[in-house]
């Protein structure tokens, strides 16, 4: 069975995980963020969790071979659903690369791009309070997002992009994803 995959990109802070929660549940789709599945690992000292937990906290990314066999098995999981949205993979070409060789068993419907500005950005993350959500390290996952991540956007140039600006509230910027994307759905 072909998985339908929403890929979200866009910078750290700019509310992917609300809004893919938020999405996921109105149109019971999976919700799948590497994020959330490699702090699980850090909380639960697998082996992947001890080799990662560094990583995370000092911004960078974690090695594309961990994180890609990660999702794999997590793709593998899915039951049958109506597709998943990918939130916070791909990040880096070799990743975006990886689902293109899955293309028998998945299909990218489209790619929602969150933009928001640094400031807006910055004071989210702050607000958040996640441990690697101090200065130093946010500061290092912007470097990382723009020269690892920031590219996929081109890579994906061909597919469905969809822009939303991700700066307003939660229900805003929720309205005018159901606006975008929902077509893509139906
Ligand atoms: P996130 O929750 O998406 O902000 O991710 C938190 C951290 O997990 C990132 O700063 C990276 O260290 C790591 N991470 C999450 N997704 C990926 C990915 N696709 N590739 C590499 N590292 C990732």
């Amino acid at each position: 069975m072909t998985q339908r995959l929403i890929i979200f990109l866009g910078p750290p802070g700019a509310g992917k995980g609300t809004q893919a929660e938020r999405y996921t549940e109105y149109k019971l789709l999976a919700h799948i963020s590497t994020g959330v599945l490699l702090r699980d690992h850090v909380e639960s000292r697998t082996e992947l969790g001890l080799s990662a937990k560094e990583i995370l906290d000092s911004g960078d990314l974690v090695p594309d071979n961990l994180v890609i066999s990660m999702l794999q098995e997590r793709l593998d999981a899915l039951e049958e659903s109506d597709g998943a949205i990918l939130d916070g993979f791909p990040r880096t070409i070799p990743q975006a690369q990886s689902l293109d060789s899955l293309k028998n068993k998945i299909e990218i419907v489209a790619v929602v791009v969150f933009e928001v500005n640094k400031e807006v950005l910055i004071q989210r993350m702050l607000e958040r309070g996640r441990s690697d959500d101090n200065e130093e390290t946010i500061k290092q996952r912007f470097e990382v997002y723009k020269k690892e991540t920031d590219p996929l956007i081109k890579f994906y140039k061909d597919n469905n992009l969809i822009y939303i600006n991700g700066a307003g509230k939660e229900e805003e910027v929720f309205n005018e994803l159901r606006k975008k994307l929902d077509p893509f759905l139906e």
